[in-house]
């Protein structure tokens, strides 16, 4: 391979008490938790708006609540709380959320379900952000990290307004794809153990015909009722199972990676109708990516015309929205100080640094937390190995896929987001690195912040 060397030049520096990079699900709610308690806050995004997967991907957010209607007798309880349930507060104000709409049918997999307007998200979390006092970078991506000894000095980005450094106190990864711990030298492993998706928003539907469909075959897994078109106790979710279809249509269904699950807040559209892929690499991989994009592309077209062809009401469907780019489950996964295990999840185990707890587990029918309860997320798990001033939240954390199934989820990234954020700015005022933070400093504030702990359970 040819290469060429860059000419030296000098780069204007920003410098903050926490930088977030990547405002997606995670990194929206860092940045807020930061900036709300007192420190000067940068959020970095590639894209024009605020959301990653929560606005490209995901049916429903899980999981607010724990799993009281699998286990009968268990107390109903919110177990995600602050920062998130603020969003979703105003998402109701807007009238751009379902409501925790509850499961009428198959509540081994969730209580709730919670759909979002993900154009609608996209405003809220500005504005809050705005409000909140977060310096904002979009369209800027982050290209390189500077670790002297254990320590990120800097990061830095692209734009169109050129080549920058941002300098801090603490750094926080919600990239989803791991940039900055890679670009920092943190270790990690690239496991591919999931498709990759491109998700689209599907107008000129019906979701009673769906349902109807789901029924006819035998097909429905779960559904439940809220708030739709600002009525309620109207169908928002319905989750069919494709293994039950007449052969020809399973394999055909199975062959363009169409899942059989919608959502919606508003009448005659599905706000995400997920097109799977499972490429041969990670998708860390440029080229193999770009192929992906146009696979995904193609399989969009078909799965379009079977819902035309097959569900009732869906004879004129149309692709409304896609995502700009495909979405992951994960890329790479950062090595922590500790790594949550699935035994940790179903045994519902707490640590002595939990920062939040949850109960959702996306392979519900399989692995439930004991008893309807719920674990605790430690903070160590948050903790980048070999690096002193460096989070790392989201998608890239938890190494086996059975634990992941739960980690992952959007509740529970918004909740690490909001851990992350609250730890950076109290690390950042003390000028301590991220180890040094006495554990009940920051369980009191972000009790005070709301976040939800259950002593006694
Ligand atoms: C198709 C799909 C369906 C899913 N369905 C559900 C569901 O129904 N319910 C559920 O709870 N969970 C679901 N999940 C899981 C969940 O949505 C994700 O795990 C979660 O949203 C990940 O959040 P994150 O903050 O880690 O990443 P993201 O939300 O992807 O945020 C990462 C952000 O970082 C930005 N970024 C990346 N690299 C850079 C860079 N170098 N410089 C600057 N910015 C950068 C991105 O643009 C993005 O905005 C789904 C996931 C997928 C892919």
């Amino acid at each position: 391979m040819d290469y060429v060397v860059e000419q030296e030049k000098k780069i204007p520096v920003k410098s903050y008490d926490v930088v977030v990079v990547g405002g997606g699900t995670t990194g929206v709610v860092a940045a807020l938790a930061s900036a709300r308690n007192g420190a000067k806050t940068a959020l970095i995004e590639a894209k024009g708006y605020p959301g990653g997967i929560i606005v490209e991907g995901g049916t429903a957010l899980h999981s607010f609540y724990n799993m009281w209607k699998a286990f009968p007798g268990v107390e109903k309880r919110q177990v995600i709380k602050g920062i998130p349930q603020e969003i979703i507060d105003r998402l109701m104000v807007y009238g751009g959320c379902s409501g925790h709409a509850e499961m009428l049918k198959g509540y081994d997999y969730d209580s709730v379900c919670t759909a979002i307007d993900t154009e609608i998200y996209k405003l809220v979390a500005f504005e809050m952000l705005e409000e909140s006092g977060v310096d904002l970078f979009m369209n800027t991506l982050l290209t390189s990290a500077i670790n002297e000894g254990g320590k990120i000095t800097g990061i830095i980005t692209e734009s169109r307004s050129g080549r920058e450094i941002f300098k801090a106190k603490c750094f926080i990864d919600s990239t989803g794809y791991g940039d900055v711990c890679a670009l920092a030298g943190a270790q990690f492993t690239e496991i591919n153990d999931h498709p990759v998706v491109n998700s689209m928003g599907v107008g000129g539907v019906s979701i009673e015909g769906f349902m109807a469909y789901g029924k006819e075959h035998g097909l429905l897994n779960q559904y439940s009722n809220g708030i739709r078109s600002g009525e309620p106790d109207q169908l928002v979710r319905v989750d069919l199972s494709s293994s039950k279809l007449p052969e020809a249509l399973r394999r055909e269904v199975k062959d363009m990676g169409l899942a059989l699950v919608v959502t919606s807040v508003h009448d005659d559209y599905f706000m995400f109708v997920k097109i799977n892929y499972k490429m041969d690499v990670n998708p860390t991989d440029r080229n193999a990516v770009t192929k992906a994009e146009i696979e995904l592309r193609k399989r969009q077209r078909k799965a379009i015309e079977f819902i035309r062809k097959h569900i009732p009401g869906c004879e004129k469907a149309f692709i409304a929205r896609t995502s700009p780019t495909l979405t992951i489950r994960r890329a790479r996964c950062i090595k922590c100080d500790y790594d949550v295990t699935l035994d940790d999840i179903v045994e519902a185990r707490h640590f002595d640094d939990d920062v939040f707890v949850y109960s959702f587990h996306d392979c519900g029918a399989k692995y439930q937390v004991k008893n309807g309860g719920t674990y605790g997320m430690p903070y160590k798990a948050l903790c980048v190995s070999g690096i002193d001033n460096l989070y790392a939240t989201g998608m890239m954390i938890t190494s086996s896929w059975e634990a992941h199934m739960s980690t992952r989820n959007t509740v529970s990234c918004m909740a690490q987001g909001q851990a992350a954020g609250t730890a950076a700015a109290l690390c950042s005022k003390e000028e301590m690195g991220i180890r040094a933070l006495p554990y009940n400093v920051l369980r009191d504030v972000l009790v005070k912040d709301g976040v939800y702990f259950e002593e006694d359970k």
